[in-house]
């Protein structure tokens, strides 16, 4: 297996070394073989970044200066693509992820997030002019003006590293924030690569820091306990949620999170293509490693014989694991910590007595990488321990319903709510289903709702907050109410206020 260039952190506009030149094994999962040497960032190091972002927010023009910030991100977004190749080989290397995979959420969604947050940027109002009221015996007029959160600490997963990457820092920069961006310590060169080429791009000293580390909760622990960061923006797991919304409230950080999942995707027994639709379900995208998959499949009781059927068939035959293939979705979990954690839940599953009909194990024939086998539980009671808690791998629980009801009912009986989906033959029967599922995304008979200008994010123990679209880039902004006498007109105001943005 090849091996990269050795990652660097990005502190304060320079790419160097972590304080004493600290590395650490970046651990390709195909192969279990370290790939490259990463900078390990200490306390030291971390401090530097933290107060580089503060005082590129409080002394620079960098909040206010739309301009310059949407040409340096549009140029970062054209470096991206133009280094394409090499992140390709990064993510599918230490990442773990397979070819299939590359062209949506691990690259190639990750390069359209550019051009698709420059166009909420460009479309977004600044300014309201609220109008006259009368107060107080005095005729005001008010403004209502939105302005960057300030600084931001980014924590991302290993999952869809690049993807969530830059699903953080595109919107937090826009917005006139300025970032610390902390990868996960499994996919640190996903995060060191935007920090190399964002230093190409020429942003100003301080405005965005990388900070990789082997440790996996210090370097965190001190974005979210710091006063001078203002926001911590977080995608992981939903106990490490919880610990940072604790620690965030100390000094009263806006955090938003995207947490783990448990969704369901509900076939009803007049789906056009039931076969098809059951056969699709199988969790073999990246391994299963992906929050918003659909992980419990909900049958129907009148054709759940059929469907387990289709569904032995369809693993019988699955193609996965081959690092060359470009039509493979599944390559290996990210580390030999998550595959004990996969086989644990497999073995509690058995124990539950659900019924295993694909997979269960580590492959015979696929070599020293994190690789555990599609697998798939049939006859599972939604309130066994493998329907309940997020797997984050290749494992299926598939429900018999009843009735409509009945699959709303189990859809909805989860401490989740991430996303959801349903296929019917019947649009309007789809449609009210999915008004129902309490989730923050839906798909209806195949609709992808994966866009940068949509929101995405969860209801329930899923989340706060939106990422992507007008809603997402909210998340790093401040409302602003100015009022004034009301003769100033209309004109004066909009003039005033955005002397300073445009
Ligand atoms: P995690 O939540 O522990 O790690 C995610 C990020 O948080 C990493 O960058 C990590 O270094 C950082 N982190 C860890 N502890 C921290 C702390 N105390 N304070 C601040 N930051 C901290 O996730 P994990 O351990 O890598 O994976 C465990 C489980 O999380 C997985 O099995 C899966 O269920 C879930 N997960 C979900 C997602 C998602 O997209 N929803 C992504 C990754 C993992």
């Amino acid at each position: 297996m090849v091996t990269l260039a050795t990652g660097q952190l990005y502190v304060d506009g320079v790419l160097r070394n972590a304080a004493g030149d600290r590395t650490y094994k970046d651990v390709s999962p195909w192969t279990g073989e370290v790939i490259a040497e990463a900078a390990d960032a200490s306390a030291e190091d971390m401090e530097e970044a933290i107060a580089a972002a503060r005082r590129a927010f409080d002394d620079t023009d960098w909040a206010t200066d739309h301009a310059r910030r949407r040409a340096l991100v549009a140029k970062l977004g054209e470096l991206m693509v133009a280094n394409q190749d090499r992140i390709v080989e990064i993510v599918r290397l230490e990442g773990g992820a397979a070819w299939g995979t590359i062209m949506g959420p691990q690259v190639q969604f990750a390069l359209d997030a550019f051009p698709g947050m420059l166009k909420v940027f460009d479309d977004f109002k600044w300014e309201k002019d609220a109008g006259v009221v009368e107060a107080f015996f005095t005729q005001s007029r008010r403004v209502i003006r939105r302005e960057a959160f300030g600084v931001v600490g980014a924590i991302t997963p290993w999952n869809v590293p690049l993807y969530v990457n830059v699903a953080k820092l595109v919107p937090a920069l826009l917005a006139g924030c300025t970032v610390i961006l902390k990868p996960a310590p499994e996919t640190p060169l996903s995060g060191a690569i935007i920090g190399e080429l964002a230093a190409e791009a020429g942003f100003p000293a301080g405005v965005f820091n990388v900070m990789t580390g082997e440790d996996p909760a210090m370097l965190g622990e001190m974005l979210s306990g710091d006063p001078r960061v203002d926001l911590v923006t977080f995608t992981g797991s939903t106990v490490t949620g919880k610990r940072i919304m604790e620690r965030g409230a100390q000094t009263l950080k806006r955090v938003f999170l995207e947490l783990g999942g448990k969704s369901a995707l509900i076939v009803l027994e007049d789906a056009p293509d039931y076969a098809m639709a059951v056969a699709h379900s199988m969790m073999i995208y990246h391994a299963g490693q992906g929050c918003a998959n659909c992980t419990r499949l909900l049958l129907p009781r009148s054709r759940y014989a059929e469907g387990v059927a289709i569904l032995e068939q369809a693993y019988a035959h699955v193609q996965w694991g081959d690092f060359d293939d470009k039509a493979n979705y599944m390559g290996a979990l990210i580390s030999e910590r998550q595959r004990k954690r996969v086989l644990g839940y497999i073995e509690a599953g058995k124990a539950e007595g659900a019924r295993l009909i694909a997979g269960g194990g580590i492959p015979a024939d696929k070599g020293d990488g994190f690789f555990v086998e599609p697998t798939c539980f049939v006859d599972v009671d939604n309130k066994m321990k493998i329907a309940q808690e997020e797997i984050f791998g290749p494992v299926l629980v598939v429900i018999p319903f009843e009735d409509d009801e009945d699959a709303i009912r189990i859809a909805n009986d989860s401490i989740y709510g991430l996303s959801g989906a349903v296929v019917s033959g019947d649009f309007d029967r789809g449609m009210a289903i999915a008004k129902r599922i309490r989730a923050g995304t839906y798909s209806v008979n195949g609709g992808i709702w994966s866009a940068p200008d949509v929101p995405f994010g969860g209801y329930k123990q899923s989340g706060l907050g939106r990422e992507w679209g007008e809603a997402g880039f909210e998340e790093y902004l401040q409302i602003k109410t100015i009022a004034m006498p009301a003769a100033s007109s209309a004109n004066d105001v909009s003039a005033a206020a955005m002397a300073d943005t445009i």
